[in-house]
């Protein structure tokens, strides 16, 4: 599928590069140029360059350079398609529709459909934990210290103990069982029917790097087991590709991430100011894991719970960060049990 050229010079004139750069870099007028810290190394003054007469960036630093396509591909690991379709969306200028094979048409449809259906899911959560039903959850939630502005930023809803609540809203929207089944949210049992995945939990929604929900992550209210329950692999959901709280923590402006374990962790610190906390979902980090926050960041503070499995898994973590040429260093959160406990005991004692 090729674009003509003469749309490829529009995209790119309609997206001015300077304001295109300014989404994700702070920068500065500086004599004709504007300058920032450069996205593609570390550094702590600005070499990264941009201009708009010449409609290009250069980096004095680390000699990073190119236009609006390249910094999207650079950045945002896009192909030039991809680039090209994220410039066109933002200035609003219509694309021919892709000729796809029939398959890749296909899978690309079903991705589409699924984020829809985890976009409605996500704001029917965030509803119910805001209503009657909610109070439970929500008073849960405030206990662990959240604000409500926390609660919102990241979305985090409820899911009744009706248990097909979400199912029967669905389908009330006109989406099939088939496609509700394939989005991860509902399983079928023999005797019961069909059900909702989730019940009775305060919802996470989980979201990728642009901020499209991709999962959910549950933690259940009282004693129902398991504690911690995540959305299936989906044709959207790669676990091992993907961060919590990275849609976040990428424009953070630090040179560094904090890699924690859990949900919890993750927005307690972004709560406390520490906006470039990170967790892999529910498994251990993988080399998928690594080569993603290789794209953001150089350096990683481990700040896992400080018991024996959670020194363990940081143990095994190191090697891999390192793998990928990041350097990794474990915060020891003794006497602490983890990093949401060491928030709240730190603040209260003035530290
Ligand atoms: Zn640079």
């Amino acid at each position: 599928m090729y674009y003509p050229d003469e749309l490829i010079e529009e995209v790119r004139t309609r997206n001015d590069i300077v304001d295109v750069i300014s989404d994700y870099v702070r920068l500065q007028k500086k004599g004709s140029s504007y300058f920032g810290l450069c996205p593609f190394h570390n550094e702590k003054s600005p070499s990264f360059s941009v201009s708009r007469q010449k409609q290009m960036y250069y980096c004095f630093g680390c000699g990073a350079g190119g236009n609006v396509f390249t910094f999207l591909m650079e950045y945002e690991n896009f192909s030039f398609m991809e680039a090209v379709k994220f410039l066109a969306d933002r200035a609003g200028i219509a694309l021919p529709e892709a000729e796809y094979s029939k398959e890749a048409k296909q899978r690309a449809d079903l991705k589409a459909s699924i984020l829809e259906i985890n976009k409605i899911a996500a704001r029917y959560y965030y509803v119910q934990l805001k209503s009657e039903r909610g109070v439970g959850a929500h008073t849960y939630l405030t206990d662990r210290g959240l604000t409500e502005e926390t609660i919102t930023a990241f979305g985090l809803g409820y899911s009744t103990k009706y248990s097909d609540d979400l199912y029967q809203y669905l389908r009330g929207k006109g989406y099939s069982e088939d496609l509700i089944r394939q989005a991860g949210l509902i399983n079928t049992d023999e005797r019961q029917g069909v059900y909702d995945k989730f019940w009775n939990r305060v919802i996470f929604p989980i979201m990728d790097v642009n901020s499209r929900v991709i999962g959910f992550g549950g933690r259940v209210m009282g004693d129902g087991k398991p504690k911690y329950l995540n959305s299936p692999e989906t044709a959207v959901f790669d676990k091992s590709r993907n961060l919590y709280g990275l849609n976040r923590a990428r424009t953070s402006r630090k040179t560094y991430f904090l890699l924690c374990e859990g949900y919890m962790d993750v927005i307690s610190l972004h709560q406390a100011g520490f906006t470039n906390a990170v967790a892999s979902l529910g498994t251990a980090l993988t080399s998928g894991h690594a080569s993603l926050i290789k794209r953001y960041v150089q350096e990683v503070y481990l700040t896992y719970d400080s018991d024996d499995a959670g020194t363990r898994a940081a143990l095994r973590a190191v090697p891999i960060l390192k793998e990928a040429g990041i350097s990794a260093k474990v915060i020891r959160m003794d006497p602490y049990k983890d990093p949401d406990e060491f928030i709240k005991k730190s603040w209260r004692a003035g530290i």
